[in-house]
């Protein structure tokens, strides 16, 4: 059994495109979906919000107005549900995806009440388009929809075990956290999620597990608490 019933899987957009940095690696979002499709089989309900990072980062200079530039990111969070849905479909699974704008017929507005249908439904919902507002970031979005639908836990899937207290690439002496709690994570400055994401999750008390997506069946062994990466709570 697991640990968690409802979850909010966050995958950065990069985590998509393998090691290539760019697009998608079809392998690698593969082994995402096949563990979510075991995860979902157990009678788990999976909501999952993906960056956008893979296609779009910032501006492309200073001239650029950054409420277009967020437009541009925003869509590309979109191509990238897309593409994960539809792994998950060839892999015999049904997902929704839902934007907070209208994408015309390509995917639903978001509504709680709908996720929380298909979800229990045994289907995935695939939150898209952040939150429809610039200045925002995908980890917000993710935890204000972990909110929203009463999730239990926001899986935060990295390149990285956890949340350490230097960047252990620069650094041979980095110290990884087991745990720690929102306040933590604000008054360090701790580089794991934006800021804004950190406060909402604090003060609607939803926990967050960071792991590494690469270590093998680690969103399942996430569900089961059976990882070791750094927990976040209030
Ligand atoms: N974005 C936005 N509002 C939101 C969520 C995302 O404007 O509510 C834009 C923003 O430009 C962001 C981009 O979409 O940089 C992609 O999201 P993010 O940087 O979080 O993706 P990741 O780095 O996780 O791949």
């Amino acid at each position: 059994m697991s640990k968690y019933n409802r979850v909010l899987l966050k995958l950065s957009g990069e985590a998509l495109s393998g090691g290539k940095g760019t697009g998608f690696d079809e392998k690698t979002v593969l082994m995402v979906a096949n563990q979510i499709k075991d995860i979902v089989s157990k009678g788990n309900q999976v909501a999952i919000v993906i960056g956008g990072g893979n296609f779009w980062r910032g501006r492309s200079s200073r001239d650029m107005d950054r409420t277009k530039s967020d437009q541009i990111g925003m869509m590309a969070t979109i191509m990238n549900s897309l593409y994960m849905a539809e792994i998950l479909r060839t892999l015999g699974m049904k997902s929704v995806v839902q934007t907070p704008f209208k994408v015309g017929t390509v995917t639903e507005e978001f509504s709680k009440d709908k996720a929380l249908e298909h979800l229990t439904n045994n289907e995935v919902v695939l939150f898209a388009g952040g939150t429809g507002h610039p200045y925002f970031s995908t980890d917000t979005a993710a935890a204000l929809r972990a909110i929203e639908t009463e999730c239990d836990v926001i899986l935060l899937a990295k390149n990285i075990d956890g949340v350490y207290d230097c960047d252990p690439n620069q650094n041979a002496n980095a110290k990884k956290y087991d745990k720690l709690t929102y306040n933590n994570v604000v008054s360090k400055g701790l580089n794991v999620i934006d800021m804004t994401a950190a406060i909402m999750c604090m003060e609607q008390n939803v926990p967050m597990l960071v792991f590494s997506l690469a270590e093998e069946d680690s969103i399942k062994n996430a569900m089961e608490d059976n990882i070791k990466g750094t927990f976040i709570t209030v």
